[in-house]
């Protein structure tokens, strides 16, 4: 059979592109097909412009600090459309930098929405074309709850186009999302409430980063209610949202934002009636090789709801194509996959937290330091920064790397690639550190704090 298309990719974002190039690189006649914005959810409405809003607030705090160094910063104001103006100026340029990424791999790039019309047959407005393989990267999209009032939230779509910065948000859901822009929202200067429905907000990280990021998050005037649901919206007499919690109480609010998770983007794209098999959440079901339930059908990205994370949306990029175009079957691995949230100070984490390690080994070593770090003494800051290693006592191999503090995210992408080498806790001794950091703490510390 003869097919207009080797490839035809559904949605550029962060995955869907590396696929595209990829695919072309290896020879391939590629074509993908964008409804929206070039480079997806992470270029237009996640991870970079949600870094350059963390960079903004946290300049108030570099500000206050500076009088310790002996600098005199007068009246310091910040203006939110000027921001915004300056980010969306930033994130055009990108949009341009993904087209011409495209170009010069020879990807053909189309604009509008797609639909599979039949077997490897798809449908973009009025044009159907062939493909041999056709990718789904069609990414998420934010979750809204089934709660009265529910309209009148935002997401995180939107809060990056606010026409102003809300003086008081609400902030529904404690995982990466709630609690990066909730920090973000009080470095700018807003009162901030985030409600979450446990008993402390990032289930799934190592529980000494969660209780230090609760202290420093409350240190900051942030208000954090935990096990706390919120059951309505509705519009007050104020004109602004009254928002009722579970605990018979209510607050006022100028925002309500959604952050309780996402959902695969993958409706109306045909899927179901060719029979590809989607989860209960609406997830394309793959198999390693992330090839869906009909061989020329092959999924990546959120819309798998495997790891939702850009790296990992690459990593699936390229393995599907080394699989498919260079004839070498490649599972992408997701052991040892850092991540960091970019929380007010960061998280950052790498491997096993030491619950996790604990149910999988028989013994294990927990080294911690805890300490306020050097620019907060001039500064007169009280952050504290909290670092820790686990570590399998069996084989001596660090299990887990942990950290809160300035430039986690910096420092525990180096230490990933010691954990992906299987590095042991001799070898973190025997490096030698670089001083003075806070990095080198990871270097050099001796003296487990638990064993068991
Ligand atoms: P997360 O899955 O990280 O967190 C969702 C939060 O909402 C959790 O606290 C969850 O609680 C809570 N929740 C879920 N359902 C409900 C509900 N019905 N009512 C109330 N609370 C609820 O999702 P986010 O929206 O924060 O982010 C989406 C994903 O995007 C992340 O998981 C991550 O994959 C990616 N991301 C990565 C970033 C990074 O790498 N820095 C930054 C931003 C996003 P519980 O824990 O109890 O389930």
């Amino acid at each position: 059979m003869s097919f207009d298309y080797d490839l035809f990719a559904i949605g550029a974002g962060s995955g869907g592109v590396r696929a595209g190039r990829m695919a072309a690189g290896a020879g391939a006649r590629v074509a993908i097909a964008e409804e929206r914005y070039l480079g997806g959810t992470c270029v237009n409405v996640g991870c970079v412009p949600k870094k350059l809003l963390v960079y903004a607030s946290h300049v108030r705090e570099d500000i206050r600090q500076a009088a310790g160094f002996g600098w005199s910063a007068a009246d310091p104001s910040f203006s939110w459309s000027a921001f915004v103006a300056n980010k969306n100026r930033e994130i055009a340029r990108l949009n341009k930098v993904y087209a011409k990424l495209l170009d010069a791999a020879g990807v053909e790039h189309l604009e509008g929405t797609t639909r599979l019309a039949a077997p490897h047959q798809v449908r973009i407005g009025e044009r159907t074309v062939s493909a041999r393989h056709v990718l789904v990267a069609t990414g998420s999209r934010p979750r809204i709850p089934d709660i009265p009032g529910a309209d009148l939230g935002i997401t995180s779509d939107d809060a990056f186009f606010l026409d102003a910065l809300p003086q008081h948000i609400v902030i529904v859901g404690g995982g990466y999302i709630g609690v990066e822009f909730a920090g973000i929202f009080r470095g700018l200067g807003a009162e901030v409430t985030l409600t979450y429905r446990g008993e402390l907000f990032l289930r799934g990280f190592d529980r000494d980063l969660r209780e230090a990021l609760r202290d420093e998050m409350t240190a900051q005037g942030i208000h954090l209610r935990f096990q706390t649901d919120v059951t309505s919206l509705t519009r007050a007499a104020s004109g602004r949202i009254r928002v009722q919690f579970d605990r018979d109480d209510s607050s006022e609010a100028d925002q309500v934002l959604f952050a309780i998770g996402r959902v695969p983007n993958s409706a109306d794209l045909g899927l179901e009636a060719l029979g590809v098999k989607l989860d209960a959440l609406g997830a394309v079901v793959v198999n390693p090789y992330s090839q869906s339930t009909l061989p020329w059908l092959h999924a990546i990205g959120d819309v798998t709801n495997r790891m939702n994370l850009t790296p990992v949306a690459i990593a699936e990029a390229m393995a599907l194509v080394q699989t498919l175009f260079n004839r070498t079957p490649t599972a992408p691995n997701y052991e040892n996959i850092p991540s960091a949230v970019f929380s007010q100070p960061p998280i950052a984490t790498v491997g096993l937290t030491e619950n996790q390690a604990r149910d999988r080994f028989a013994k294990v070593r927990v080294y911690r330091s805890r300490f306020r770090p050097m620019k907060q003494n001039l500064g007169g800051g009280t952050e504290q920064t909290v670092m820790k290693l686990v570590v399998n006592h069996a084989d001596d191999r660090v299990v887990g790397v942990h950290m809160i503090g300035t430039d986690a995210a910096e420092i525990v992408q180096g230490f990933a690639v010691a954990l992906q080498c299987g590095a042991t806790k001799a070898q973190f001794d025997a490096t030698v550190g670089i001083h003075p950091t806070s990095a080198e703490e990871f270097v050099t510390m001796r003296q487990a704090v638990e064993e068991a």
